[in-house]
């Protein structure tokens, strides 16, 4: 996995130099834990570190600076940008709590979002990025969310940010929750951050759920339903299958 330094200036690159050099330390065990428990076999050929700007104006057009295209992760690690990206989520909505949580957003929870794209690429999940396949969105990106927060964040980071999202979700749930959990994306069509969101808290909330209460922990047996579902034709939704369908409501 090369790591790719893209930055507009040398000024650029001093700014974000030690947030890079704690993120790559700490992502040699992470990747470890990968490889040895949830089947990451073939690594991404880069990790390309840039400014939140770059990333969401010049690689990308998606306002989130930290994504997977091509084999190639994307990421910024400038804290400040993304604390600023969080509040946005709010869209004005008064809620003191929520809000002084993001402005002092640790570092902690940026390095959870690499990874989150390094686990992306375990072989666990059945979809390909290129694939059409769009009805187990859900399952992979909130499996993203759960392992790459669970493995990182201590536990009362952890637990921190599951109230969060779960008050967010509330929050917007009568403005971008009116699609089933398995149109992944759907209500982001209205173009906001909020909307584009939404899905991620839900979908991780609803994989918690399945790991820790419906498979009392056990990972694998999630896994193994999911995947049963794949092989099977996916004849039905896989919120159904699993029996996620009604958590929402
Ligand atoms: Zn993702």
């Amino acid at each position: 996995m090369k790591q790719i330094y893209a930055f507009e200036s040398k000024r650029d690159y001093e700014k974000y130099q030690d947030t890079i050099e704690r993120f790559q330390n700490k992502l040699v065990t992470y990747q470890q834990e990968l490889e040895q428990n949830y089947a990451l076999n073939d690594l991404p050929k880069a990790i390309v570190w840039t400014t939140g700007e770059l990333a969401t104006t010049t690689f990308s057009e998606i306002p989130i600076p930290a994504f997977t295209n091509k084999d190639i992760i994307y990421i910024s690690p400038d804290v400040r940008y993304w604390r600023n990206l969080f509040v946005q989520q709010l869209e004005g909505r008064e809620h003191p709590r929520i809000k002084a949580f993001y402005e002092n957003l640790s570092e902690e929870h940026i390095f959870a979002i690499v990874g989150h794209e390094l686990m992306h690429h375990s072989d666990l999940f059945v979809d390909e990025f290129d694939d059409d396949r769009e009805d187990s969105i859900w399952f992979e990106e909130g499996m993203c969310e759960y392992l790459s927060k669970k493995l990182i964040l201590d536990e009362e980071a952890f637990n921190e940010i599951t109230n969060v999202e779960s008050e967010l979700v509330e929050m917007f749930k009568d403005t971008y929750g009116h699609h089933s959990i398995d149109a992944f994306g759907e209500a982001s069509y209205q173009g906001s951050l909020t909307s584009i969101m939404f899905d991620y808290w839900r979908s991780f909330l609803a994989v918690k759920y399945l790991v820790e209460e419906q498979a009392n922990h056990d990972v694998k047996q999630v896994f193994k339903a999911y995947q049963e579902w794949h092989t099977n034709g996916r004849k039905e939704p896989l919120s159904v299958y699993i029996g996620i369908q009604f958590f929402f409501d």
